[in-house]
């Protein structure tokens, strides 16, 4: 089966061949992983793994804190202003599209006065703002964006530029799915659950100077310094998803590190893109320099033949095609455990449906 969703989407098999074959007895303990205590030394050098591979992977430098969090990047939307930002500071969004909105509501209701700089709204979310084209209030506590757009399939092709005011992320729907210049950024955030294993976990990686400006009153499972501090375990985390995440690592290290990895995503984007280009029977409706490597939503020409196209495709083995109910037609989620064979079969599958269909 090829699985196109979008999250929690499609896992690399041999992760979960290994997961599986260690589910009853995790390093000869005669238990699984999730039997056993956090604070036991087999967790605990599980977890400082996952953390020294993910500071491998994405050469993450040694100023910055790598924190595995529950709550997912929704929890992170109102984390990000109680930790950044007083009541009442400014703080700077650019809007995307539907994730961005969602970032952007919250820290309004963290009372944050929300400054939105740019906003393509007006291209019904199809578009990334022109480097350059947006100002960032120098009081700004932080710049907020969302390089990847899930739901719209939107990328940005450039980091923006916000100055000396840090710059925060939401890197859920591209994690690792590239080379990444952590130095860019302040706050770099997402789930897991795209590239990097199971939902309910938010992988948080922080400069340090960035620790302690946290509101007095904020939650100790919502306060950064304070989980930086007790290394992500002041409660209970979730062990399963770390775990998880640590052989993702390993795999992604084992199949050539990010360089690998952004070539093979590239070339999987391109040639799918390349597909609906060259066909008058799909469209894909993003600007040129926005498409996003990850995300691939696509319509049909006629939209009576969207429900034949689903069933023709579930039963080939490619399955969650369906396109997000605000954008309609079709999505095809293509992140880092896709293989390069399961973009082939759609390409195979949409020419044929063409061929016989149009
Ligand atoms: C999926 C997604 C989220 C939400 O993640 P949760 O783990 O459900 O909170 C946030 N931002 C982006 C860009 C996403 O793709």
């Amino acid at each position: 089966m090829y699985n196109f969703s979008a999250g929690p989407a499609q896992l690399p098999l041999p992760v979960l061949e290994q997961a599986a074959a260690e589910l009853t007895d995790w390093q000869g303990s005669g238990m699984s992983v999730l039997e056993v205590s956090h604070r036991g030394k087999d967790f605990v050098a599980c977890a400082a793994d996952a953390e020294s591979a993910f500071r491998r992977v994405a050469n993450v430098p040694s100023n910055y804190r790598i924190l595995f969090l529950a709550g997912g990047a929704t929890g992170q939307f109102s984390a990000i202003p109680m930790n950044l930002a007083a009541r009442g500071a400014t703080a700077a969004y650019l809007n995307t599209g539907q994730w961005s909105k969602k970032a952007i509501k919250e820290a309004g209701r963290q009372g944050v006065d929300v400054r939105v700089v740019a906003d393509e709204s007006a291209s019904a979310y199809t578009t990334t703002p022109e480097p350059g084209s947006f100002t960032v209030p120098v009081d700004a506590a932080y710049l907020h964006y969302t390089p990847n757009e899930t739901i719209g399939g939107v990328e940005f092709p450039y980091i923006p530029d916000a100055g000396d005011v840090p710059l925060v992320a939401d890197f859920s729907s591209t994690y690792l799915s590239r080379p990444i210049d952590v130095e860019r950024f302040g706050v770099i955030y997402g789930g897991a659950q795209k590239n990097l294993g199971p939902a309910g976990l938010a992988i948080v990686v922080v400069r340090e100077d960035l620790l302690g400006r946290a509101r007095e009153d904020v939650p100790a499972i919502w306060d950064w310094k304070v989980m930086a501090e007790a290394d992500s375990m002041l409660n209970t985390p979730p062990t399963f998803s770390i775990y998880l995440l640590g052989l993702i690592l390993h795999w992604i290290e084992s199949t050539g590190g990010l360089e690998a990895m952004g070539e093979r995503n590239c070339a999987k984007a391109e040639r799918l893109y390349a597909a609906i280009d060259a066909s008058d029977f799909y469209n894909n409706p993003v600007q040129a320099r926005s498409r996003s490597w990850m995300n691939i939503p696509f319509t049909l020409a006629d939209p009576a033949l969207d429900a034949d196209f689903l069933a023709g495709a579930d039963a080939v083995g490619l399955t969650n095609l369906k396109g997000h109910r605000s954008v309609g037609g079709m999505r095809a989620s293509i992140y880092n455990a896709m293989p390069a064979d399961g973009v082939t079969a759609l390409i195979d599958y949409m020419t044929e449906f063409e061929r016989t269909r149009a």
